[in-house]
């Protein structure tokens, strides 16, 4: 079957999903293929944490009653370290800018139904398959792919987004040579828990103990997040229920303070990486989100960074379908400013917190010597607040 749009949308991630939303604010046709399930998509376990930017973008696109009504604003995090655990104050060292903890799920349950809601039933194509894009170098590029009934497409487009994630084809579809990538393993990964039970805080509390790194997340007030430290080919059958609350509550451990243990609902382990590809351009193909780079979990950017990358293209493809690509030219540039100051902040936060096997005793008093510099400074707390609230991201509306 043949047909035709503006802008097919490789991936219904939250690139992709607020891409197409944002395209339609301005009257721009997208269509947008995705190869797993609604439900799978909706259950998939992520990120939590939103910038101000993001909620700001999501406010001004009309996409955050719900966040609105169940988010939790949060004004700092805590840091733990040698027994002791601080707070770093976000409102009181950023004049006011916060963090919003609202599940990945949420935001792509919100973002679906919108879509659909907005576009019809066929707004977005779930269980697609054989998904192919082809003649990128033209000002009509192609979209194929088999819908979930068996039938072949063939879209002609004016642009391609691929909001694919670091395993979809978008990326290696720009021919070799290219492309630059910078890539950084870490030799640990997390392994995550989503838990039945309030959560022990108020605010995340970033743990860092000579046993290795823990988080204590939260995705709502009933439901709690926690992540451990663990070495990067560990087997998760190695972690029962009860060996993963007692690792929790070891390294969270202080006087006069209880980790509440709950039925763990979902469980996984995650490698740690940092990875950039250049330019996010390749004639009409744009790379959004996870797509073109990837940051470890800890400064809680991935998400962010997804919504940023669509927040400047949206306009860009506005301006190119109307003949003008000085937007569409810097798309890669303004991008990757952004996206260096995330993976500088994510590796910062990451090696500062992580224990590194088989470090020397050396290391340990540099991380610890870092981690006092940072609650006891207030240059130091405002540099961290800042990178970690976030910089402001293009009105949905620009
Ligand atoms: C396991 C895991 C845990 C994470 N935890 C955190 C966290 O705790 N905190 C944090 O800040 N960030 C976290 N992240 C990062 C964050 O979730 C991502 O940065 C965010 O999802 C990026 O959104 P995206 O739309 O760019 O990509 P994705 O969310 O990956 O979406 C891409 C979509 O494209 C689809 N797709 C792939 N290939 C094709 C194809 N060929 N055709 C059609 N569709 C395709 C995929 O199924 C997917 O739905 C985590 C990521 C992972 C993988």
């Amino acid at each position: 079957m043949r047909t035709r749009t503006q802008v097919g949308i490789v991936g219904a991630g939250p690139a992709g999903l607020l891409l197409s939303h944002l395209l339609a604010l301005r009257g721009i046709d997208s269509v947008l293929i995705e190869i797993r399930s609604r439900a799978y998509c909706e259950a998939r376990q992520r990120a939590g944490v939103l910038e101000d930017g993001s909620v700001a973008l999501l406010r001004e696109a009309g996409l955050a009653a719900r966040l609105d009504r169940q988010g939790l604003e949060h004004g700092g995090i805590y840091l733990q370290f040698d027994g002791e655990r601080h707070h770093i104050d976000f409102r009181e060292l950023t004049r006011g800018r916060t963090v919003t903890v609202y599940a990945q799920t949420e935001v792509v349950k919100d973002l679906i139904a919108r879509r659909l809601a907005d576009g019809g039933d066929d707004a977005i194509e779930f269980s697609v398959t054989d998904t192919a894009v082809s003649s990128l170098d033209t000002d009509r590029p192609r979209l194929s792919y088999t819908d979930a009934s068996g039938v072949r497409h063939e879209i002609d487009c004016d642009a391609i987004a691929g909001c694919d994630g670091f395993h979809g084809i978008c990326r290696p579809a720009i021919p070799a040579g290219l492309q630059a990538t910078w890539e950084r393993g870490y030799p640990y990964s997390w392994l995550g828990i989503l838990a039945d039970v309030p959560p022990s805080t108020d605010e995340l509390i970033y743990a860092h103990h000579p046993g290795g790194f823990a988080l204590h997340s939260l995705r709502s007030p009933s439901v709690s997040r926690l992540y451990l430290q663990v070495d990067p080919d560990e087997d998760i059958a190695n972690w029962p229920d009860d060996r993963i609350w007692a690792e929790l509550s070891r390294r969270f451990e202080l006087p006069g303070w209880t980790l509440h243990r709950g039925p763990v609902l979902d469980k996984s382990i995650t490698p740690m990486r940092s990875f950039v590809s250049a330019p996010m351009r390749y004639g009409r193909l744009f790379l959004a989100g996870d797509a073109a780079h990837i940051v470890p979990p800890t400064g809680a950017k991935g998400l962010n960074l997804a919504f940023a990358d669509v927040a400047v293209l949206a306009p860009a493809l506005e301006a190119l379908l109307h003949g003008d690509d000085k937007p569409a030219a810097a798309y890669s540039a303004t991008c990757l400013q952004r996206v260096w100051r995330s993976t500088h902040f994510s590796w910062w936060m990451t090696t500062m917190l992580h224990h590194t096997p088989g470090a020397d005793e050396m290391e340990a008093q540099l991380q610890l010597s870092q981690l006092r510099y940072v609650v006891g400074s207030t240059a130091a707390a405002t540099s961290l607040a800042e990178n970690y609230t976030g910089f402001a991201v293009p009105p949905a509306a620009s």
